[in-house]
């Protein structure tokens, strides 16, 4: 049996009580946390298992983001300045559609590497219309905990070579969800991604919606509500806003993720609502594509699911949760004054409630004993982040002031991914070579 113990100089747990410890160790066995508390020096002396001293290190859970595009990685940087419609037109379509086996490979080991490095121990994946296994086999070697799927797309008039036929998209997701839904000791998991309604014909996005129910655990993740003129298309062709369109085909309920959600009207909130649809919200990606501020705090004062994402590289450009924890704060202040979004609630969205919206929330997003140890250890004890240690400060130093130089050390399930700031599953150096090959290639065949 594997035993570890780490000594931490506090643990933020992130249960109901919002308890924050001092003094107490958390034990791991098999990747499990079997104990939150005080040890003596006799039992840490006698521990037999790895022993981790970080007294001057803050034990956090693992973060949480619930909307990702991996295949996008390799494009960061080459779609600024665009909006929506055009972003997807111009690159982003193109791009994917570009896509080989390798170049998938290295933009996927790219965006796992940036998420590790920053903390962030699950995710839910968008996929990509090719080469979905990739996605995967990636995913499991490198032990991240990770919803994904194949991206379907079954029409697109903004780019038509990059589709599938419905039938294809429907019979490959059915297989791929056959093999890799619960892979790795559970630690995969098949969220369904029909892209968006412009690119999924009603009857992909109902049989997508049946097939998601025939695997227990698994999800219905798309994006909506994104972009005023996408809304706008949305309704010449299906004479409904993007919410309410989804509702009436009945794809709406409490294992279904929806990117975005910024243009939603009275009645779609209370959709919401009803169905208990879960959102990820993405402020960068909302900003940087000039799409819109979505109403957060409107959404929890509802008591809808929000949780965090950064979306894909290209219009962000980061995969940064600490970016997304410090705009979700900052942005509705102008709207809703200084109280809103306090830290201590962006940080529960960026780890409890990330684990929530994917269902997993017995299992990850807080520090509790029979919970997996998804666990990073911060070092908040620089120069640069508030010198006071009241227990309140510690979400603002983490929400407002810290970021990913300063994640010490990062697990999941009980194995070490980042310690001392490296990586322990990737060259840097060569992932940056391969990248950049890659990108050429792949910028020679659009
Ligand atoms: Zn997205």
């Amino acid at each position: 049996m594997s035993k570890k113990l780490i000594i931490p100089k506090q643990i933020v747990t992130v249960d109901n009580d919002d308890n924050i410890f001092l003094n107490k160790c958390v034990e791991i066995s098999n990747g499990v946390i079997t104990s939150v508390r005080k040890f003596s020096n006799e039992e840490i002396k006698s521990f037999s298992g790895e022993v981790i001293n970080a007294e001057n290190l803050t034990l956090i859970p693992g973060f949480v983001q619930t909307h990702i595009h991996l295949c996008q990685t390799l494009f960061r940087g080459l779609a600024d300045n665009l909006e929506l419609l055009d972003w997807l037109q111009q690159r982003i379509f193109p791009y994917e559609n570009a896509h080989n086996k390798s170049s998938l490979r290295s933009s996927v080991k790219l965006g796992i590497n940036e998420l590790l490095l920053g903390g962030t121990t699950t995710i839910l994946d968008m996929g990509t219309l090719r080469h979905q296994e990739v996605i995967f086999k990636e995913l499991i070697n490198s032990g991240v905990r990770a919803f994904a799927g194949k991206c379907m797309i079954d029409i697109n008039d903004l780019y038509p070579t990059f589709k599938e036929s419905t039938k294809n998209e429907l019979d490959e997701s059915y297989e791929l969800a056959k093999t890799f839904h619960g892979k790795n000791n559970g630690k995969i998991k098949y969220g369904f991604a029909p892209r968006f309604v412009l690119s999924c014909t009603e009857e992909l996005l109902i049989e997508t919606g049946q097939m998601q129910k025939d695997f227990e655990g698994s999800l219905f993740h798309t994006h909506s509500s994104e972009n005023k003129k996408e809304i706008e298309e949305v309704k010449k062709l299906h004479n409904k806003e993007n919410i309410d369109y989804f509702n009436s085909i009945g794809v709406l309920n409490s294992r279904t993720v929806l990117a975005h959600g910024i243009h939603v009207n009275e009645n779609e909130i209370e959709i919401l609502k009803n169905q208990k649809v879960n959102i990820a919200h993405c402020p960068s990606s909302n900003l940087k594509l000039g799409s819109g501020i979505a109403d957060i705090p409107k959404f929890l004062e509802e008591g809808i699911s929000v949780s965090l994402g950064a979306d894909g590289a290209p219009c962000n450009n980061e995969l940064n949760i600490f970016t997304e924890m410090r705009l979700a704060a900052l942005i509705q202040k102008p709207f809703h004054g200084p109280l809103a979004m306090d830290a201590k609630t962006v940080f529960r969205l960026a780890t409890i409630n990330g684990a929530k919206a994917l269902g997993l929330g017995k299992e990850i997003g807080s520090v509790e004993v029979g919970k997996k140890a998804d666990l990073v250890l911060m070092n908040l004890d620089t120069p640069l982040l508030s010198l006071s240690n009241d227990e309140e400060n510690i979400y603002s130093k983490i929400v407002y002031s810290a970021g990913r130089n300063n994640i010490d050390s990062v697990m999941v399930e009980g194995e070490w991914k980042v310690k001392n700031s490296k990586s322990l599953l990737y060259d840097e150096k060569e992932l940056r070579a391969t990248g950049e090959s890659e990108l050429s290639q792949l910028l020679n065949r659009v």
